[in-house]
């Protein structure tokens, strides 16, 4: 009986490693299908995330469809992810503007 518990404990154990190291996979896949933030020069206008509250640059023409969204603005809309730094501090991005 023990030695059943133990197995199934192990088998248990390796599923979940399994199913670890495929999200791991999965989450470096989606990180790099992600944008670069580019250079602060290059940005034409910037919204902040609603969720991480991270400034990231768009199109002046986008700007205010992105600022308008029903959920607020996510770094997602614009290829960008949440977890990516924001490269430039507000400060920065401020004067750029
Ligand atoms: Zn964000």
């Amino acid at each position: 009986m023990l030695v059943r518990l133990t197995n199934a404990f192990v088998r248990l154990a390796q599923e979940v490693k399994a199913q670890l190291s495929k999200e791991a996979g999965a989450a470096k896949k989606a990180q790099e299908d992600f944008r670069d933030v580019p250079p602060l020069s290059e940005w034409e206008a910037c919204v902040q995330c609603s969720f991480c509250s991270k400034w990231r640059p768009c199109g002046t023409t986008e700007a205010p469809k992105l600022m308008g969204a029903d959920a607020g603005f996510a770094c997602k809309m614009v290829g960008f992810s949440c977890n990516q730094e924001q490269r430039y501090t507000s400060q920065e991005i401020d004067a750029a503007f």
